[in-house]
């Protein structure tokens, strides 16, 4: 069976200052290639997981959904490819897809036959973590200390004081522990 890691993309892998609802505005954090490029090189298959309300909300729609993940695969070319990038483009509808739910990471843990105990979510908010413990896999948290998380980004010794989020040092980490 199959390791994943199932990243959240704003926040995570992008700056989510704004809302990104065109592919210029989707911009990488540093080291953010590298850290899916060793993810990927030691065997995890990557996915990315997202809530992207901004669809039923009317800020973006599908189509240019797709141009903006489109970029963000073009940009990992050389590093990594994505298994699949899933969204839930719910917002006040209900929905067991859109995070808290675990939904997405569900789908892909069966499409895949993934090895859910040993694979880990990886996300910037609360519901990240909620999704993740909930279906049992490991989780990593970005920013804000979450104490029911496996590795918080913040506390990592090893992560470079320089960047708003450290991606690689996650990473390291995940491997570190496996
Ligand atoms: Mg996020």
């Amino acid at each position: 069976m199959k390791k994943a890691i199932f990243f959240d993309r704003d926040g995570v892998l992008n700056v989510n200052k704004q809302h990104v609802n065109k592919p210029e505005q989707l911009m990488l954090y540093d080291g953010v290639k590298e850290a899916l490029k060793k993810a990927f090189d030691v065997g995890y298959e990557v996915f990315v997981v997202t809530n992207q309300g901004g669809i039923e909300l009317g800020h973006l729609t599908h189509e240019k959904l797709k141009e903006i993940h489109d970029c963000l695969e073009e940009q990992l070319i050389g590093y990594c490819k994505i298994r699949e990038i899933v969204y839930c483009p719910d917002f006040k509808k209900p929905s067991k897809f859109r995070k808290p739910e675990p939904g997405m990471i569900l789908y892909l843990i069966e499409k895949y036959n993934i090895d859910f105990k040993n694979s880990w979510m990886v996300g910037d908010m609360e519901t990240d973590i909620t999704a993740g413990i909930s279906v049992g896999c490991k989780t990593a948290k970005v920013g804000k200390l979450d104490p029911r998380a496996n590795i918080n980004e913040m506390a990592l010794e090893s992560r470079l004081k320089n960047r708003k989020v450290d991606l690689e040092a996650i990473v390291e980490k995940i491997i570190e522990i496996g």
